[in-house]
């Protein structure tokens, strides 16, 4: 695609499942859009999702992303694989600097509106063969996706700042073994939290997390300071998150917790033009949520922006 050729009706930055959707209904409605994307959506973590509807038995992340493009090449658009850099608004257009992924050489986009779709990064832990320890199902980072799928397994649960003791509370509404584990070296329970914990059933670890290893069989194995091991079906870090909201911000948008967007209920930023849908806004995050957000977005740039009245049939 030449990025200088025109100005864009959509500059989409990002193409996880949010992105790509609102490719594909702007793309529906005709508009010139230009694609995004750097790669290593959080859809390509997920080893088989069985929450997103229409599909009874599960969908791989990786396979979604990749019908989710064909999609989008059905109706004549594409992913540009490389990283938008900068954002700015010269003379009411936006303009983002370019890179391409592949080392080709950098350029401008213009748009007339801009759509956010950049997700969030998750907070580090360190976890031996982290990549395949998610891939595979053994840890865990949503446990609204995939509570079902550990009914009655054994569940290791880390404290988080923002809620020490609600995950693990919450995962035993999926299992009677839940074991919490505190973070950091002195603990930070209350009473109350220790009651909650105790009423409920959670076993509380007394000695803080150590470390995190894997077995040969893929199992979760947290070590403790007092030296002790305890071997989980499936692990659960609580990491937090840190959206990537940075290019909305340097225009002016607002964030909350975790510097994820503010929006309104057509996924508006305060900025005018600016949109944010998925991850990246205030709220859950679910690819259902982000698709969403997607058709809601798209449908209010479209009838946004100047119409472009199809020309007539030749005969
Ligand atoms: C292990 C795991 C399991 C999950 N399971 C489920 C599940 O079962 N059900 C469910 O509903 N949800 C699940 N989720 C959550 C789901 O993956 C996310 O809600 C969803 O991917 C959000 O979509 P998004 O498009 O907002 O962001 P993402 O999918 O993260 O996509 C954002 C994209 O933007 C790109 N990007 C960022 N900055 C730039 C830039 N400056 N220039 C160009 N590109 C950029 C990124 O590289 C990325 O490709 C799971 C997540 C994980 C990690």
């Amino acid at each position: 695609m030449d990025c200088s050729r025109t100005v864009f009706d959509t500059l989409i930055i990002g193409g996880g499942p949010a992105g790509l959707t609102a490719g594909v209904y702007l793309r529906r409605f005709t508009r010139h859009v230009a694609l995004v994307d750097k790669g290593n959506s959080r859809l390509s973590w997920i080893p088989v999702s069985h929450n997103y509807p229409g599909f009874p038995d599960g969908i791989n992340g990786l396979q979604l992303l990749e019908n989710l493009r064909a999609q989008l090449a059905n109706y004549g658009g594409s992913v540009m694989q490389g990283e938008i850099l900068d954002l700015r608004l010269e003379d009411g257009v936006f303009v983002g600097d370019y890179v391409p992924g592949d080392g080709g050489e950098p350029c401008q986009i213009r748009a007339m509106t801009v759509l956010l779709a950049t997700g969030v990064a998750d907070a580090g832990m360190p976890v031996e063969r982290w990549d395949e320890a998610v891939r595979s199902g053994a840890v865990r980072l949503c446990p609204v996706c995939d509570g079902w799928d550990v009914i009655d397994k054994r569940i290791g649960v880390v404290t988080s700042d923002a809620s020490p003791v609600g995950h693990a509370l919450f995962m035993r509404t999926f299992s009677a073994d839940v074991l919490l584990f505190e973070r950091g070296p002195v603990s930070t329970l209350n009473d109350e939290e220790r009651q909650k914990l105790a009423a409920a059933g959670v076993t509380l670890v007394d000695s803080p997390l150590a470390g995190v290893t894997m077995s040969e069989d893929m199992k979760p194995i947290l070590h403790t300071k007092d030296g002790e091991d305890y071997r989980c079906d499936v692990f659960y870090p609580m990491l937090g998150e840190h959206a990537r909201s940075d290019l909305a911000k340097g225009l002016g948008a607002e964030t909350v917790e975790c510097h994820k967007l503010l929006v309104d209920e057509h996924c508006r930023t305060g900025v005018p033009g600016l949109f944010a849908v998925g991850d990246v806004t205030r709220g859950l995050n679910q690819i259902a949520v982000a698709t969403g957000q997607a058709a809601l977005a798209a449908t209010t740039i479209h009838n946004t922006l100047p119409w472009a009245l199809r020309p007539a049939a030749s005969a």
